[in-house]
């Protein structure tokens, strides 16, 4: 069975010993462990970024050191906590060298784990941060900029964009803008529950 068919088919198990097992791009050659995703599978909110830093690569967990302190912040903003009906995940589950920008190759080859996990789980709402996951979930190279402030789709599922945590360190003068983006997703949010209220 082709690969995309088979991870298509897989339930969370299968598709975490997929992606530590993955060979399929030649980021798995550097990585000291996979990092898979955290927070509660069963969440309204997606956030996605990159890939993994150093620490990310040592820990085995999403946003962790100081951009991740950041998106905590950002997700205590708007009431979210990490964990409790958020998801996070990344673009790439090994580590780019040196931090780099994950080739379209790599993003390619890991672009069918992320698919499966939003079907699992079935977020209400994508948050892309950043570039990468902006011009990978919207098959787009359109810049940050002009892309955040509107409602996009991927796969169906709304989406919007805004910074990556790890940018606004070094601009903080965007964060103004960063923090308009998560009030229209607040809102947008409130819209998407009031429109289709969770079954009890
Ligand atoms: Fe596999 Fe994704 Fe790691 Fe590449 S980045 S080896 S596709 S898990």
């Amino acid at each position: 069975m082709p690969r995309e068919a088979r991870i298509a088919g897989m339930d969370w198990a299968q598709l975490k010993a997929a992606v530590r097992e993955c060979t399929a791009c030649r980021l798995h050659s550097a990585r000291t462990q996979t990092v898979f995703g955290v927070g509660d599978e069963a969440a309204d909110w997606l956030f996605i970024g990159e890939g993994p830093g150093a620490e990310e690569d040592a820990r085995g967990e999403p946003f962790v050191g100081q951009a991740g302190r950041l998106l905590d912040n950002m997700l205590a903003a708007i009431g979210l906590k990490r964990g409790q009906d958020v998801y996070i995940a990344n673009i790439v589950k090994c580590r780019p060298p040196g931090n780099r920008v994950p080739e379209p190759s790599e993003a390619g080859a890991c672009d069918v784990f992320l698919r499966r996990q939003i079907a699992l789980m079935r977020p209400r709402l994508l948050i892309a941060l950043g570039k990468t996951a902006a011009s990978n979930l919207l098959s787009s190279d359109a810049s940050i900029g002009s892309l955040r402030g509107r409602l996009h789709k991927c796969g169906g599922l709304p989406l919007i964009v805004t910074y990556h945590p790890a940018y606004l360190l070094r601009n903080l003068i965007d964060k103004a803008k960063a923090w308009e983006d998560l009030c229209f997703a607040r809102e947008t949010m409130e819209r998407l529950k009031a429109q289709a209220p969770a079954q009890p």
